[in-house]
């Protein structure tokens, strides 16, 4: 079988959660059909209200295309995404972790430190998932699938984060990780005009102030941003902290 250069988290975090999660119902009822693959090409015949063609790349699965209503418009569809499932897990089961939707950042009660091991992962899953809010570059057609690239990242984000424990270094990090979206939303050209990133970068600072709730040491953390000049206004809350404890 032809191999993909594409993996499952790659699918997931490069789709919007609603085409995403069809397209797994899909691949899970055994409704692609007639796979073949050759010349770096996956094809098959994706049962959907009607038989599809669908023809995915297997060096990028955004890049192909279907013979239904919004494949033939030039964007990435269920039916296309259900083959790259099938494409990667060539018939084995989807594991409930990646059916699971991305959420909000929320603190979920973690206590220990993290290692030293587990901060040096931290650090690699944070950088990968950054790579999918991206500048906008056009044209018009690739917006759906760009929406999906950003929405994907925060949803990764906020399973990273999510499961960090309350102390200084976590605040250090989630500091450090709003003022690189700050950033790409600034002068990086991210086109977040449905709100996503600034949403997840909101629920971050949500969570650095129960942080600061819980272990007041984290408050230091927030210094580096009294005086910025951010994107939206987000560090406003912890700001107003800082100035709480002088
Ligand atoms: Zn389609």
């Amino acid at each position: 079988m032809l191999k993909t250069l594409f993996d499952i988290d790659r699918i997931k975090y490069g789709t919007d959660e609603g085409t995403f999660t069809r397209a797994v119902a899909l691949y899970e009822k055994g409704k692609v059909t007639q796979i073949e693959c050759a010349a770096w090409c996956f094809s098959a015949v994706v049962l959907g209200t009607e038989p599809y063609r669908v023809t995915i790349s297997a060096r990028s699965f955004t890049k192909g295309h279907c013979t239904c209503y919004v494949g033939q418009k030039g964007i990435v569809c269920k039916h296309m995404v259900a083959l790259a499932i099938h494409a990667v897990l060539t018939g084995k089961p989807v594991d409930e972790k990646t059916k699971r939707p991305g959420r909000r950042a929320q603190y979920e009660g973690r206590k220990e430190p993290l290692s030293a091991d587990e901060l040096a992962v931290v650090k690699a899953e944070i950088s990968n998932a950054m790579k999918y809010i991206k500048a906008y570059r056009g044209p018009s057609r690739i917006w759906f699938a760009y929406q999906g690239s950003l929405s994907g990242g925060c949803a990764k984000l906020s399973e990273i984060v999510s499961g960090f424990p309350v102390n200084k270094n976590s605040a250090d990090l989630l500091v450090r990780l709003l003022l690189r979206l700050d950033k790409k939303l600034c002068t990086g050209g991210v086109d977040d005009s449905d709100g996503t990133v600034g949403g997840f970068m909101t629920s971050v600072v949500e969570m650095l102030e129960r942080f600061a709730e819980i272990d007041s040491t984290c408050i230091e953390s927030f210094t580096p941003l009294v005086g910025i000049e951010s994107c939206f206004g987000w560090e406003a809350p912890l700001v107003r902290l800082t100035e709480g404890k002088a």
